[in-house]
């Protein structure tokens, strides 16, 4: 992070000391937070559990609880995706309270405000890995490809996934399979969130933060790491 920035963020952090965190290590022996090098790692392992069904954030729930609300937050691992009913990422990565740093919104785009959160993840808590994580049958990604309008303000979110689909590939008929959608949606919207951005940009350049893409199988819970 350049000069500039770096001023930036303290000054963010001094004006939103109400609410941020109080940096200094847990004295509890529970930690939320995970190593820049295996994070990843901790979050493929973390659906493992879930997926044998025997996660562990629950046997010490009420002192993360304590440790997190007197000490404050370190969150290590940001995380975009959808509002879908069944793509809760605590569970899905088994992580306690205090440990995921979450936007969620219909089709898991970036948008100013999600971008903006992230920034403040970055620059003033601890947050260096952001994880866009699709999923399949997205009800938001589906109707992009359909291309219908809908009513109301539905066509927000359509119309910010809509750009992504230009990178799917098209099948024979020329269409975009509602999973080729999904995935191009993920990458695209991992690009866009970076490079609209000068403090996650100078982030990943300088090494301190790492951004990639996954999509979760909503009829097997598997997590996949896209490339
Ligand atoms: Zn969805």
């Amino acid at each position: 992070m350049n000069t500039r920035l770096a001023s930036s963020a303290v000054v963010l952090m001094l004006a939103l000391g109400a609410c941020a965190t109080n940096r200094s290590s847990p004295t509890s022996s529970v930690s939320t937070t995970l190593d820049p090098a295996t994070a990843v790692q901790a979050l493929k392992d973390g659906n493992a559990r879930y997926l044998r069904g025997d996660v562990q954030t629950h046997d010490w729930l009420h002192e993360r609880i304590h440790t997190t609300g007197t000490e404050g937050q370190i969150p290590s691992v940001g995380v975009l995706t959808c509002a879908d009913s069944r793509t809760p990422p605590e569970l899905i990565f088994d992580q306690g309270i205090g440990s995921l740093f979450v936007v969620r919104i219909a089709g898991n785009f970036q948008n100013d405000v999600g971008i903006g959160t992230f920034e403040y993840g970055v620059a003033a808590l601890s947050v260096h890995t952001i994880v866009v994580l699709g999923h399949t049958k997205c009800g938001a990604v589906t109707a992009t490809v359909a291309g219908k309008e809908l009513p109301g303000k539905m066509n927000s979110f359509v119309n910010a996934i809509k750009p992504a689909l230009a990178s799917a590939p098209k099948g024979a008929d020329g269409k975009i399979s509602t999973t080729d959608a999904e995935i191009a949606n993920v990458r695209w919207q991992a690009k866009e969130l970076v490079q609209r951005s000068e403090i996650l940009s100078a982030a990943v350049k300088d090494g301190k933060l790492r951004v990639v893409g996954a999509m979760y199988d909503v009829e097997t819970g598997v997590v996949r790491f896209l490339d």
